[in-house]
């Protein structure tokens, strides 16, 4: 259990009024934590939102030891406030602090902070159909040191965002471009933890992508550049011949807890679940031979976000006439039922915070 000192801002900013977009407007208060090698993990405390001050050569600065997570508090039309699956952040925000040689922060921990931060910014999590508090925890190398090594030093911080419906105008599918040229992660390297250097890396790319008129990219894996991965931040999935099948997660795709819930959701349903390494061809072969039923993204942002479309070098695949699917119309409806509490949930997949 954590000591969490709480300092309350003498300032309450003005909560948004009309439409909230994502990720530009914040709470009023913040949770931080220190790391020392003498002292471990310590000060953990609530206090007013506000920038912070480093050395510039904090580590962080130059050889990016940074890393976060990306969750959100839903209200229920009954007013509560819950977290969907927060072990599940904390589980894996441990597993990315391991491969970054950050020391670990226990799970516990992590959802307490969490659950401290919402309750003291409760008034800031929407009430409106489909909005959220999208909450941000990450953590920095503060140490003040230009030789390449672990910091002995950082800082945990959680910050958290109102944010406006995904789909304000309804679920609208996303055109994809496959990447054949550059990769966004290579065996042994650092694709399934989420680190913010596999997204400076994956920029270029994304850009590429918008010239040429696509929303997102999908990888393929960095070795043969022929399976398929993943879709900006969102896990992906494709339905061919009434299989739904993904990638697995070892060593490269990022493992969403998304794509987790879905893989549970459908199995749960009856569907055949195939996660198993999935050339593009064979998706583009179904497209030809009329087997490639449905595609979609899976993250927290988006929720679950259908593919309309899928180019990958002359080729054009247009999936379900570029609509919505009945299976991810199905996941959506679920995820989100249980998410605002619409809809019971499976054990320990919902958490209210008091
Ligand atoms: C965060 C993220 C996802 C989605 O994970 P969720 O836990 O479902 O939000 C997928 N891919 C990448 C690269 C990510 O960073």
């Amino acid at each position: 259990m954590l000591k969490i000192k709480i300092e309350k801002t003498a300032h309450p900013k003005p909560k948004p009024t009309g439409p909230l977009g994502f990720g530009s407007v914040f709470t009023d208060h913040m949770f931080l934590m220190d790391y020392t090698a003498d002292k471990g993990w310590h000060d953990p405390r609530v206090v007013p939102y506000a920038p912070i001050v480093l050395d510039p050569a904090a580590l962080v600065f130059h050889y990016a030891q940074e890393c976060f997570e990306g969750m959100k508090a839903y209200r229920t039309a009954a007013g509560r406030v819950q977290l969907f699956r927060p072990d599940k952040n904390g589980e894996r925000l441990r597993s990315t602090h391991e491969r970054l040689c950050i020391p670990p922060i226990p799970v516990d921990d992590f959802v307490q902070a969490v659950k401290a931060l919402v309750a003291v910014d409760k008034d800031w999590v929407p009430a409106e159909e489909g909005t959220s508090l999208y909450i941000r925890p990450f953590t920095i190398a503060t140490e003040a040191q230009l030789g390449v090594k672990a910091s002995s030093a950082y800082q945990f911080c959680i910050i958290a965002s109102p944010s406006g419906s995904y789909y304000p105008t309804g679920i609208d599918p996303v055109r994809i471009y496959v990447e054949d040229e550059y990769v966004r992660a290579a065996p042994g390297g650092t694709g399934a933890v989420k680190c913010g250097g596999n997204y400076a890396a994956s920029l270029l790319s994304g850009e590429k992508a918008h010239r040429l008129g696509y929303g997102q990219v999908l990888w393929l894996d960095g070795v043969e550049r022929r399976y398929v991965e993943e879709v900006g931040s969102m896990n992906c999935f494709f339905k061919i011949g009434g299989v739904i099948r993904t990638a697995p997660t070892a060593g490269t795709v990022l493992p969403g807890i998304t794509r987790m819930s879905c893989i549970e959701l459908l199995e749960g349903w009856g569907y055949p679940v195939s996660v198993a390494p999935l050339p593009i061809e064979d998706v583009m072969r179904a497209d030809e031979d009329g087997t490639l039923e449905e595609v979609f993204g899976t993250g927290t942002a988006a929720v679950i976000s259908p593919v309309g479309e899928l180019k990958y070098r002359d080729r054009a695949a247009v999936i379900n006439g570029g609509r919505i699917g009945p299976v991810t119309q199905r996941l959506y409806d679920t995820l989100t039922g249980i998410q605002y509490g619409r809809l019971p949930a499976p054990q320990g997949w919902i958490t209210e915070v008091e």
